[in-house]
């Protein structure tokens, strides 16, 4: 079923348009400066197959942090709960998503979580498989199953514009190797981490991965199980407590479900049995989330009444 065009929801999307002025495109990733700032698009998807969009819903952005939770679904199916909580804790870092303070504060040595970046790379070294290509490949697929989007591909141009300016994500993991949780090339992990993070998506995309997760791992109609209900709750929690980085709280108490942000601009929503949102806005606020993409979801809690809270 295709997504129709929504007239409320295209003067919803006008009302938080106004917002990308406050915000600036990701620029620490050389190629996400290229960004149209002004841009926004919205898709919401029904729990019964039905799609509402407003705004160039086909324009693509990277996932970038949105990938981390995809990457904990597919860790804690492979290598299940207690091995991935061994490696990666469950507290929120009220820090930003790069920050290396806590790694060394901690004791022992493990990342509070794994929506920081630290925990997504502790996350994405468990990937299973021979070579970065084929651990690359079982992550895409996983994104193809989730989204319904068999065309799914990555922005090469990005990842490379990313491996190559990857500074601190590199320092991440070589204290994380003195640290026992990867053991992996560093290299080769980074060259995993952002072509990851480099998988290209819509607003559409986002919102039918949204719903998959808001049915507890079931793919909408069809009400096939894509992934075990329990690895999709956690994903989920993980989503209110540290999905919006360091302003998870403030989020929590604006619009209060659980979702992802990612410095594409990206925001994947998935209000729990109701529906999965899928924003794309790279205008940042100073945290990192798409200052538009807030706003857009702040309306919508308030008109649906989608706080779980
Ligand atoms: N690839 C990005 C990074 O590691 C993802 C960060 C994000 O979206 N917050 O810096």
């Amino acid at each position: 079923m295709p997504c129709q065009s929504n007239e409320e929801l295209e003067s919803i999307l006008l009302e938080a348009k106004q917002y990308t002025h406050n915000g600036k495109v990701a620029d620490y990733i050389p190629a996400l400066s290229k960004a149209n700032p002004d841009d926004l698009s919205v898709a919401i998807y029904h729990h019964d197959g039905t799609c509402y969009s407003a705004g160039c819903i086909h324009e693509k952005i990277t996932l970038q942090s949105i990938s981390k939770v995809i990457t904990l679904a597919l860790a804690l199916i492979e290598s299940g709960e207690e091995y991935v909580f061994s490696k990666v804790g469950y507290e929120p870092t009220g820090d930003p998503f790069n920050s290396i303070v806590k790694l060394e504060m901690s004791n022992p040595s493990k990342p509070l979580n794994p929506m920081i970046n630290a925990g997504a790379l502790a996350v994405t070294h468990m990937i299973k498989g021979n070579s970065v290509d084929e651990r690359f490949q079982k992550i895409i697929e996983f994104v193809k199953l989730l989204s319904g989007n068999s065309d799914i591909g990555y922005s090469a141009e990005v990842a490379e514009s990313e491996f190559e300016t990857s500074h601190l994500n590199r320092a991440l993991c070589f204290f994380m190797k003195q640290h026992g949780i990867i053991n992996e090339d560093v290299e080769e992990l980074l060259d995993l981490y952002t072509k990851q993070c480099s998988i290209e998506v819509n607003c559409l995309d986002l919102a039918r991965i949204g719903i998959v997760f808001a049915l507890d791992g079931k793919e909408p109609v069809t009400n096939k199980q894509l992934m075990p209900a329990h690895v999709a709750r956690i994903c989920k929690t993980f989503m209110v407590t540290c999905g919006m980085y360091n302003a998870s709280g403030e989020f929590a108490v604006r619009v209060g479900i659980p979702a992802k942000s990612g410095v594409s601009g990206g925001i994947l929503g998935a209000v729990p049995s109701r529906f999965g949102i899928g924003i794309s806005g790279p205008a940042l606020d100073d945290k990192g989330n798409s200052v538009a993409g807030l706003k857009l979801l702040e309306i919508l809690a308030k008109k649906y009444d989608l706080s779980m809270f």
